[in-house]
């Protein structure tokens, strides 16, 4: 019976037999890499379950060329698909790798993507007229004969195979105006192309390859000669010297291995012997993956005990911090069957990933300072991560990442880090200061950043949200306290500009106290000097920020804590002794500036005003007297 293929199949389906541009030859590497898998799993399943009994030195992959019937054709001895395996794994995409592709296509152009990223099995479609895959499951006496010849469906019937794993026969393309297909029945491109992107394998990938053998020397007389040859060198990537890898071979296996569409930013390689003994290979992704701020992100390393993978994602391999991190450990100090829970609690782990987290944390130091510009581009993808682990878990690990991370320096325009903050302070300065709003334009023109500016003092714009949270769980660097410019209480006056705002607030404390009623939710109202050109602005006291509060109240749970906010009132602005003036002359027009006054200063802190309308109507009454 013929059966359709899931909408969105279709669609990439389409997509792969019609682009015309694209890097064809990655089919293999997806076949090769998918065979490979299967026989990680059978091999896996066979040291858990008694019952599976696998011969380690049978298994492999093989390729075979049949150049009369045009077919190409991937055998291995993995697990094999079951009747419904086949029906669910092949009829369908949902893998992750394949839903971050889908998300790409509508911004990129098509054709780009399918050459960068392999989109598994059906990228065999690009070459292939029709696709036969014969599998037989470790979990089933049947085997069953999986048919397709592109989007018009599929079709499934019961087969006669009888080895456990999973052929897949691909009739090869004829040659078009656009591609040479028959390459693929070429036995010396195919093994180049294993070579090029499979050679780190681990199982053997064996090829029968036609060799030109002298027979006889005096007559010069050829005769052809079929052997049977093991194509792949089979020693992981990160088995290597590091110095034997091109970066080609590096980033292709990062795309395969974790379905990326980008090479990755950063290669990271090590060989430790020691407390603890392992080799790892890990990378860090050049863009932010599409889940990786949900839930349903999950972060690990693939640990593989001695050659054999055990753990697919290993998240204790990586603190929460680091979780963007990608890549495999191999290290000889596991045992290689055992659970997950025994796992986490298996000494050896816990000192393998201590040194996991110091090679991140001193690869990414290294970049900061030899690579400035790739180091900042690694921290618009996840600076967030390093800034949420600095407040996470009451800042216990602040002093590790607090010279990672960065902010956005007014006097610079450019991001900086603490340090060079601290360097680049002037002499009577002793405070760190920063102020937080939605942009930096925003900020720019709050107007408590002027007097900061004039004196010359940087001052660090925070942007993200979690921003704050992270300054407060630091406290200090360096000896240097934080100071929130917002703050109400932020002393940059001098002692006479003191002076005279204290006598002036002294003085008219009624007036203040009047509008303080008239406004109900400030805690307080005041004159300031702090103000140069502009009439007001709304300050903090206490903990908790303006931009604090916005931060809460987008929490799914609405937590209701608010800032305690001050309104200050330029005392050098013509508005103060305008409002003096009316406090004593016409007490209704004095509650109507009050209330304007303070919606201004809401509206300049990125504030909603609770009833826009009312506002709108005072200013109106106001103008036109
Ligand atoms: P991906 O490899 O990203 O999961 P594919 O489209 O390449 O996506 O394969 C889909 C699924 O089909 C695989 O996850 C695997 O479960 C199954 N599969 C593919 N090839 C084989 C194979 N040779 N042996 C067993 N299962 C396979």
């Amino acid at each position: 019976m013929k059966k359709q293929f899931k909408s969105e199949s279709k669609r990439l389906l389409d997509l792969m037999i019609n682009s015309i541009y694209t890097n064809k030859d990655i089919f293999l590497r997806e076949l090769i890499s998918n065979a490979s898998d299967a026989i990680d799993k059978l091999y896996y399943r066979s040291l858990t379950d008694k019952k599976i009994k696998v011969d380690k030195n049978n298994l492999e992959i093989k390729i075979d060329i049949n150049k009369e019937q045009r077919t190409l054709t991937i055998t291995d001895n993995g697990c094999g698909m079951t009747q419904n395996e086949l029906e669910n794994n092949l009829g369908t995409i949902a893998k992750s790798g394949s839903l971050a592709f889908k998300e790409n296509i509508d911004k990129k152009k098509d054709i780009d993507i399918i050459g960068q990223f392999g989109v598994g099995f059906y990228s065999a479609f690009m070459v292939s007229k029709k696709i036969e895959v014969i599998s037989k499951s470790i979990d089933s006496d049947e085997s069953f004969k999986w048919e397709s010849t592109g989007t018009s469906g599929y079709s499934i019937e019961k087969s006669d195979y009888d080895a456990i794993g999973t052929k897949i026969i691909l009739y090869i393309k004829e040659n078009d105006d656009t591609s040479e297909y028959d390459d693929y029945l070429d036995e010396y491109y195919i093994k180049n192309l294993v070579k090029k992107y499979s050679d780190y394998i681990r199982y053997p990938i064996k090829m029968e390859l036609t060799k030109h053998e002298l027979v006889d020397k005096e007559k010069n007389e050829y005769k052809d000669k079929k052997e049977i040859e093991v194509v792949n060198t089979m020693i992981p990537l990160w088995k290597k010297k590091s110095s034997d890898v091109t970066e080609d071979e590096y980033n292709n296996f990062y795309i395969d291995k974790f379905n990326d569409y980008e090479k990755p930013l950063k290669v990271i390689t090590s060989s430790v012997e020691g407390v603890a003994t392992y080799k790892s290979l890990m990378f860090i992704p050049s863009h932010t993956p599409y889940d990786y701020y949900t839930k349903d992100y999950e972060k690990g390393l693939s640990l593989y005990a001695s050659g054999v993978l055990i753990m697919d994602k290993c998240g204790d391999l990586l603190p929460d911090y680091f979780s963007f991190v990608k890549g495999v450990v191999d290290s000889e100090d596991l045992p290689l069957n055992i659970s997950r829970e025994i796992l986490q609690k298996t000494n050896n782990l816990r000192l393998i990933a201590k040194s996991i987290e110091s090679k991140i944390s001193k690869e990414l130091e290294n970049m900061l300072k030899n690579e400035r510009e790739k180091y900042e581009k690694f921290f618009k993808e996840f600076g967030t991560q390093l800034k949420y682990g600095v407040y996470n878990n009451y800042g216990m690990d602040k002093d590790k990442l607090k010279d990672l991370i960065l902010f956005y320096s007014a006097n610079n325009q450019k991001l900086i880090t603490l340090s060079e903050y601290v360097k680049s302070m002037k002499e009577n300065q002793d405070s760190i200061y920063y102020v937080s709003g939605e942009s930096i334009n925003k900020i720019d023109k709050l107007p408590q950043v002027e007097q900061v500016k004039e004196k010359e003092y940087d001052i660090l714009y925070l942007t993200d949200y979690v921003d704050e949270f992270a300054i407060t769980a630091l406290q200090e660097y360096a000896g240097k306290k934080f100071i929130n410019i917002s703050k109400d209480d932020i002393d940059l006056a001098t002692e006479e500009e003191k002076e005279k705002v204290k006598k002036d607030n002294l003085e008219n404390s009624n007036l203040l106290k009047d509008m303080k009623e008239v406004l109900k939710d400030v805690s307080e109202v005041k004159f300031t000097s702090k103000l140069k050109n502009h009439p007001v602005c709304l300050s903090t006291k206490g903990d908790v920020s303006i931009e604090m509060q916005k931060v809460f109240a987008a929490m799914p749970n609405d937590i209701p804590i608010k800032a305690e906010t001050v309104l200050e009132i330029n005392e050098n602005h013509p508005i103060a002794q305008k409002i003096k003036d009316l406090y004593k002359s016409d007490k209704d027009t004095f509650d109507k500036y009050a209330k304007i006054l303070y919606s201004e200063a809401r509206m300049i802190a990125g504030l909603s005003l609770d009833d826009p309308t009312e506002i709108s109507n005072l200013i109106c009454d106001v103008i036109s007297k």
